[in-house]
């Protein structure tokens, strides 16, 4: 846990430089704009401890896998997305001394996010071993605006010397993943070049052969006048830069203006790259690093008016929850529905930048109460379009008719993970697809998408469960044997109760949506049946079966679903009675001893309640959460909000904010000690949900958006925006009671602790307390 991030409630500081947090910072103050992200690296050379990344959404390598023992079935390799060229770096040499702030004593460091316009400052002061002292700006962004483009506003005061400078500003594609499988480089060059005040490198990947041409453009003034450098240009392998020498007056502000912009052959014909991006930088830099830092402001206002969460009386957790919003929006725009949400979104390399089931079970209700409609229905539609692969991939596991499975890892819908208990066993991912079509109809109303895409996903996903039960005689019951629930901590298990109950709601729902395809557009329901070889008649009532008859493992004495079958032999401890040296447990224990141990990765059982609570009175939630959550270590950042919407609805308002505080400032105050590997960008999409659905109690009821908020007691008031077919609603929730802003022109009724308000268009409204 670190404590060195100023709080403020629009801008993540970071004051002094400390080079032992330097990877950490490089993670927190990261940028991205959906298209392409970077960590917060340094411009000029860095020689200290740093861990590069650039990176161009969907852009990916598989990396063979280092396992000796492939089985079949087994994934050949593990996707990463990929480090791809610096675009930022700009070489400054002081009188024949490169400015490193590794080597420079430094001063008056500072950096600072600024969430509010979508851009990163740092300012210093450095003194070289020849005792020249230059104060340095640089602004940089990641343009919403303009999506494969950023600009670099780089300032430099000589401030006790006149002398020579070089710079260089350069685009480096010499770059590698630092967990490259074989210590392999993944690009190889295709072309490079100069032109006036500007050059390219096009590099295409090894085996996957995605082409990028990243490219800049740079101007240069001196005291605010234009001037003219006559660079030198320098190209290596995949490298090519621009050097230039000028005569710096000590006082006079040099200021180098670089453009730049990533394009990929995932959006342009590969041929038309160099063209294409030497227009784009010449549009940027005609339109100028003002225009364009104004254009960001205005495009995260935008954001902000949507999704901007306030509280009152805590400006740390302010801070916090408008981190978690600001990332995620780094992250994924929806704007294309080929690309999805990375663990780790751009701010690192682990997790691969794959898919995984966070998407659709943490990170969907967040975009869909703070987006358009259309940013979920892509997220959606990713998995649509790779529907082929997911029956695939169950091909290959011996399912058959059209079965699918999709994969818990994945770059185009392939399965690439690398331990096989942990991903191929962890089916329920299955359920959170489909899952996600439930929550995503239930929240717009979007019916229309079961018609057009959801329902043959949702037979695929049937298909399967009803290919993996089997009957068991002993029990005269279907069972699920063999898997991994979304605790991880138990592998190769039999009727985890989660996936289970996952499983039968997912045969269902399949079915009820049958029923309402067929009476909005029989004829297209009879073509994607014949399509698909559906037999109706015989698979669903073999489905109705299973759901009638599936096991579900519980225990009569303790009155508590169990999590998997024999799961109360394990010796039962509490993580209360956990020496505080042995946590976290993944990283002291052997594997072997996590797997004989009772302990739970995170939310399982609690998962599927929170899932589907309406299933179940607050005594059998409760005595489901007294016993889970004490057995629950959350060792990962998807667990305590899960875990804090619980506690709220359970009414118990002190720890469902204990909750939320665990993931709330996770990566700022670097909680796990492993903010250096990139931040927890889905669980970020927990801790708003821990908020909106915790404190603000929010749910969709018969198709009406419904409140049940409270007020941690710290907090003077909090505020969230959302919005819900067609209408944009804040709500405040303060001491005196809940005020609902509607701001949108249409009128909406809403749920406020069960009671029905018209909320007006364009009109407050306000509901004292419960
Ligand atoms: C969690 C998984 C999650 C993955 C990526 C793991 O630690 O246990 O549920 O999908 O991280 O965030």
């Amino acid at each position: 846990m670190k404590n060195y991030i100023g709080v403020n409630e629009w801008s993540i500081i970071e004051e002094g430089f400390n080079p032992h947090y330097n990877k950490v910072s490089e993670s927190i103050f990261s940028l991205g704009n959906g298209r392409m992200g970077q960590r917060a690296n340094f411009e000029e050379t860095y020689t200290g401890d740093t861990l590069q990344g650039n990176y161009v959404a969907g852009v990916y390598y598989p990396d063979k896998t280092r396992v000796g023992w492939w089985k079949n079935g087994y994934p050949e390799y593990f996707a990463k997305v990929l480090n791809a060229a610096n675009w930022i770096g700009i070489n400054i040499t002081i009188d024949g001394e490169l400015l490193d702030l590794n080597t420079c004593e430094v001063s008056q460091f500072s950096r600072e996010l600024n969430m509010k316009e979508g851009y990163l400052k740092r300012t210093f002061t450095a003194v070289t071993k020849q005792g020249k002292e230059v104060k340095v700006e640089s602004v940089r962004f990641c343009s919403m605006v303009d999506d494969e483009a950023g600009a670099i506003r780089y300032t430099l005061i000589p401030v006790n010397f006149s002398g020579t400078l070089s710079i260089e500003p350069y685009i480096d594609g010499d770059v590698k993943n630092k967990d490259s499988n074989y210590d392999e480089k993944f690009w190889d060059e295709v072309k490079k070049g100069s032109f006036e005040n500007g050059g390219f490198v096009q590099l295409r990947t090894k085996k996957t052969g995605f082409e990028v041409a990243t490219g800049m453009q740079y101007a240069v003034t001196v005291e605010g006048n234009t001037i003219t450098p006559e660079p030198q240009n320098i190209e290596k392998e995949k490298y090519i830069g621009a050097a230039f020498q000028m005569e710096a007056q000590q006082g006079q502000a040099i200021t180098i203006y670089k453009y730049a912009a990533n394009l990929s052959s995932q959006n342009h014909p590969a041929a038309e790259l160099e063209p294409k991006l030497r227009e784009t930088l010449q549009r940027i830099s005609r339109k100028g690093f003002n225009t364009m830092l104004a254009e960001q402001a205005a495009a995260w206002a935008e954001k902000w008016k949507h999704n901007d969460i306030i509280i009152e009386g805590d400006a740390a957790a302010q801070q916090g929850i408008r981190f978690n919003i600001f990332q995620l929006n780094q992250t994924y725009t929806g704007e294309d529905d080929r690309l999805n949400i990375g663990p780790k979104g751009f701010t690192g390399e682990k997790y691969g930048g794959s898919t995984y089931w966070d998407t659709e079970a943490y990170c969907v209700p967040f975009y869909l109460a703070t987006a358009p409609q259309k940013v979920t229905r892509n997220l959606l539609l990713y998995r649509y379009k790779q529907l082929g692969k997911a029956i695939e991939n169950a091909q290959l596991l011996g399912f058959k008719d059209g079965a699918a499975l999709y994969p818990m890892v994945t770059m185009d819908g392939t399965e690439c993970h690398n331990e096989w208990e942990i991903t191929f066993e962890e089916i329920h991912r299955n359920g959170a697809i489909a899952y996600a079509i439930f929550n995503y109809v239930r929240y717009t109303g979007d019916e229309r998408y079961l018609t057009d895409y959801g329902l043959e996903v949702l037979i695929a996903i049937a298909r399967f469960w009803a290919q993996r039960v089997n009957w068991s005689a002993a029990k005269q019951q279907y069972v699920m044997l063999g898997v991994t629930g979304p605790n991880e901590y138990e592998n190769n298990i039999n009727n985890n109760w989660y996936t289970n109950t996952l499983a039968a709601w997912c045969l269902q729902y399949t079915t009820e949506v049958i029923e309402k395809v067929k009476a909005a557009d029989n004829g297209k329901y009879q073509e994607l049946s014949s399509r698909i070889r559906f037999d109706e008649a015989a698979e669903t009532s073999k489905w109705s079966d299973i759901v009638e008859k599936m096991h579900y493992p519980y225990d009569e004495q303790q009155q508590v679903f169990l999590q998997q079958d024999g799961y109360l032999d394990k010796e039962q401890v509490l993580v209360k009675d956990l020496p505080a040296t042995d946590r976290p447990i993944n990283q002291k224990w052997s594997w072997d001893r996590i797997l004989r141990s009772c302990f739970i990765k995170q939310a399982d059982v609690l998962q599927g309640i929170y899932f589907f609570e309406d299933r179940f009175d607050m005594d059998t939630i409760r005595r489901n959460f007294d016993f889970y959550e004490p057995r629950t270590v959350h060792e990962s950042s998807l667990s305590p909000c899960v875990h804090a919407i619980l506690a709220a609805k359970l009414g118990d308002e002190a720890r469902a904010y204990e909750f939320y505080l665990r993931t709330s400032r996770l990566d700022l105050d670097d909680y796990n000690n492993d903010t250096e590997d990139g931040c927890h960008t889905t669980s970020m999409a927990g801790t708003w949900m821990a908020v909106v659905e915790g404190f603000g109690g929010m749910r969709v009821r018969e198709d009406k958006l419904s409140f049940q908020p409270f007020l941690p007691a710290k907090w003077q008031s909090f505020s969230f925006h959302v919005g819900f077919r067609g209408a944009l609603l804040n709500v405040k929730v303060s001491k005196a009671g809940v005020q609902i802003t509607n701001a949108s022109d249409q009128e909406l009724t809403v749920l406020v602790y069960g009671k029905a308000h018209k909320l007006e268009a364009d009109k407050e409204t306000f509901i004292e307390s419960n």
